[in-house]
C-alpha cells in the first residue's frame, strides 16, 4: 500500500525537480524542494532553447519515451496556464536528403506526425525564409515553451499542493545509515527524509561522488543569441543545416549552431556576434536586429546520451533523474518517477534507463 505521507526531498528546482514536485504532491507526497542557486528555476533549465520533439537520430525506444513525454505536455496546460506549449511546429533541414526521407519513413512508422515538404510548401510555412530549402522535413507535433514560464508554471502548480521550495540551501552530503538514504545535509542543517531525489542536473557527481558512487556524465557547454524582440519573422522552429532559430513569445529570436548551443570556444562574446551574422542570411529583414543578450548553459548528458532515471542498485531511498532534453521529457520523468516512488511501478518506458548502467 502507498505510504500517503513519505517525507521526499528534492535537490534541484530545474525542470526535473519542479516536475517531479508537482507530480509527487499530486500522488499525495509531502514534498520539500531545495536549491543552492539561491531562487527556484534551475541552471541549465533558463538556458535552454526548449525544443519540444521527438527529431531525427534515435532509436525506437527513446523515439517512444519522447513521444509519450510530448503528448503529457497537453493536459499540463489545464494544471496551469504557463505549462502551455506553443506547438507551432518545426520545419528542418540540416540532413541529407536521403536521411530526411529515412527519418520520415522511420517516424512516420512509429506515428510521429512529420512529412516531407517542398520549396513551395517550406515557404507557405515560413515566409521570412531568405533561401527555402529545396526539400525539407515538417513537423507539426513539435512545439515550444518559454523555459522560466515552464518551470513556474511546475513550482506554482506543486505550492497549491503544499510543496515547499527554499532556494538558499546548498546541499552537502547525501546521509546514509545501514545502506539507507536517511536525509540530507546543507552544511549543519540536517533535513531527514524517506526518499531523496537528486534532480541536481549537471552537478549529480558532486554530491554521488560522497557515498561513493561516480556516474558516466557530460556537460557539454552551448551558447544561444537572443536578439532583441522583432515583429513577428517565424511561425514555428527553423533547423536550418547552418543553426536553429526560434522566435520567444517576447519576438527574440534565439539561435545556436543546433539546438544544444554553439561551442562559446575562448571569446564567448565574439562566437555570439560570429553567429548573429549569419542571420540575415536565413531571415530576411533581419540585418540590423542587435543581439540583447547571449547565455551559456551546460547540458547534463548522461554519457550515452539517454536519460539516467531510478534507483541505483543497493542504495535505499534515493532516486536519480538526469537528462538532457529535459524540456521535452520533463512531463514524462515527472509522472513515471512519482509513480516509480510512491506505487513501486516502473513504467515500461524506462525500463532501459537505469543509472546503474552509468557507473564508472
Ligand atoms: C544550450 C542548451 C540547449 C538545450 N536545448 C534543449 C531543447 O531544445 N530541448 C530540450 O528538451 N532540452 C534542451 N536542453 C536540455 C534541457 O535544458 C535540460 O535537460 C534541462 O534543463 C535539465 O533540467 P534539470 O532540472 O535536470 O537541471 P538544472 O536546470 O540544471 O537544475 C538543476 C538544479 O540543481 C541544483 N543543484 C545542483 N546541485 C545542488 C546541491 N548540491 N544543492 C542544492 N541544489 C543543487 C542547481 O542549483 C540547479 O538549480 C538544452 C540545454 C542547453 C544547455
Amino acid at each position: 500500500m502507498r505510504d500517503m505521507a513519505k517525507k521526499i526531498l528534492i535537490i534541484g528546482s530545474g525542470i526535473i525537480g519542479a516536475s517531479l514536485a508537482y507530480h509527487l504532491a499530486a500522488k499525495g507526497a509531502e514534498v520539500t524542494v531545495l536549491d543552492a542557486n539561491g531562487s527556484v528555476g534551475g541552471v541549465a533549465t533558463p538556458n535552454t532553447w526548449a525544443w519540444i520533439n521527438s527529431s531525427w537520430g534515435n532509436p525506437e525506444p527513446y523515439v517512444k519515451l519522447r513521444m509519450a513525454a510530448m503528448e503529457m505536455w497537453r493536459p499540463l496546460a489545464a494544471v496551469h496556464p504557463k505549462l502551455a506549449v506553443n506547438w507551432c511546429g518545426g520545419l528542418l533541414w540540416d540532413l541529407g536528403e536521403a536521411e530526411m526521407a529515412e527519418y520520415v519513413r522511420h517516424h512516420t512508422a512509429m506515428g510521429y506526425e512529420v512529412r516531407l515538404v517542398d520549396q513551395t510548401e517550406a515557404t507557405r510555412l515560413e515566409p521570412q525564409l531568405t533561401e527555402p530549402p529545396k526539400f525539407a522535413a515538417y513537423s507539426i507535433a513539435e512545439g515550444m515553451i518559454e523555459p522560466s514560464d515552464a518551470v513556474n508554471g511546475f513550482v506554482q502548480a506543486a505550492e497549491v499542493l503544499g510543496v515547499k521550495f527554499i532556494g538558499d540551501q546548498s546541499v552537502s552530503q547525501i546521509m546514509m545509515k545501514n545502506g539507507r538514504v536517511v536525509g540530507l545535509k546543507c552544511g549543519d542543517l540536517v533535513w531527514p527524509a524517506d526518499e531523496v531525489i537528486l534532480a541536481t542536473g549537471a552537478a549529480t557527481n558532486y554530491l554521488l561522488e560522497n557515498i561513493d558512487v561516480k556516474l558516466n556524465l557530460d556537460s557539454p557547454a552551448g551558447l544561444l543569441v537572443h536578439t532583441h524582440p522583432t515583429v513577428k519573422k517565424l511561425n514555428g522552429l527553423v533547423m536550418s543545416p547552418e543553426f536553429h532559430v526560434r522566435q520567444t513569445n517576447k519576438g527574440r529570436l534565439v539561435l545556436g549552431s543546433d539546438f544544444g548551443g554553439t561551442q562559446p570556444g575562448d571569446d564567448p562574446a565574439a562566437t555570439a556576434a560570429e553567429i548573429l551574422a549569419k542571420l540575415p542570411g536565413l531571415i530576411s529583414g533581419t540585418a540590423g536586429l542587435e543581439m540583447e543578450y547571449f547565455t551559456l548553459g551546460y547540458r547534463p548528458t548522461p554519457g550515452d546520451g539517454f536519460p539516467a532515471i531510478g534507483r541505483l542498485k543497493n542504495i535505499e531511498g534515493l532516486y536519480i533523474a538526469v537528462t538532457h532534453s529535459g524540456i521535452t521529457l520533463a512531463p514524462a520523468i515527472g509522472a513515471f518517477g512519482a509513480a516509480e516512488i510512491l506505487d513501486g511501478v516502473r513504467h515500461e518506458l524506462l525500463v532501459l534507463y537505469h543509472p546503474d548502467r552509468l557507473t564508472l
